[in-house]
């Protein structure tokens, strides 16, 4: 069961790299853990029809594996945020990098103000660009059936678009979203971003109340 107590389709995966994401509480996750990454990322995957071995776009060519998401299905919030990094397409989950870690974190902390809810986090590209740059135009219209999948796979009834880029190619997709500032680009300004971390809880406990 999920958070809000819907059943998961077939979580188990997620669950064992979610409890030992907790109990690490949000220690940097490495791969020498003893948690069988591989298992993890097929259960993630089977629920998804997303083409693990797409070469739609450029970026397959550099990706090491295509990395669908990460969280609940079905989930009451869908975030969608840029691309992947190095530690993503190691791993082939989402936001599992500091900058998740921090997203994680605002999530919990809007949830201590309201009340529990599921999330799956994905991107608007499933490959890593090389040297993390930003997705091209291209890249990220080739790769939007995909993301149409997972939204529909997803079925949450509030979105989220997490830094500009996700907000400049799916404004015009999603008619009603939230926008929040990439955690990735808080962390690159060190303290100084803690009051942009205070602005997202605040946007995401507003965001979470309308989750019936
Ligand atoms: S980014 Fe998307 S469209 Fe491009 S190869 Fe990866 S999965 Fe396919």
């Amino acid at each position: 069961m999920n958070q809000s107590g819907q059943p998961y389709k077939d979580i188990t995966g997620t669950i064992t790299y979610l409890d030992h994401y907790n109990t690490k509480g949000f220690e940097p996750i490495t791969l020498d853990s003893n948690v069988d990454f591989t298992i993890i990322i097929n259960k993630e995957r089977y629920n998804m029809n997303i083409p693990l071995n797409c070469t739609n776009c450029q970026l397959h060519k550099t990706r090491k594996q295509v990395v669908v998401g990460r969280g609940s299905i079905p989930a009451d919030i869908l975030f969608i945020g840029e691309a992947p990094g190095i530690s993503e397409d190691t791993i082939g989950l989402a936001f599992i990098g500091e900058g998740g870690k921090l997203l994680d974190y605002m999530i919990q902390e809007a949830v201590k103000n309201t009340h529990p809810v599921s999330y799956y986090i994905t991107n608007t590209v499933l490959c890593r660009p090389p040297e993390n740059r930003e997705p091209e135009p291209t890249e990220v219209l080739k790769c939007r059936e995909n993301i149409l999948e997972i939204i529909q796979e997803v079925g949450a009834t509030v979105f989220c678009l997490i830094g500009k880029v996700a907000e400049r190619y799916y404004k015009d997709i999603i008619p009603y979203y939230h926008t929040i500032v990439h955690p990735a680009a808080i962390l690159r300004m060190g303290d100084a971003g803690s009051d942009l971390i205070s602005r997202n809880i605040k946007t995401l406990t507003e965001m979470i109340r309308e989750v019936r």
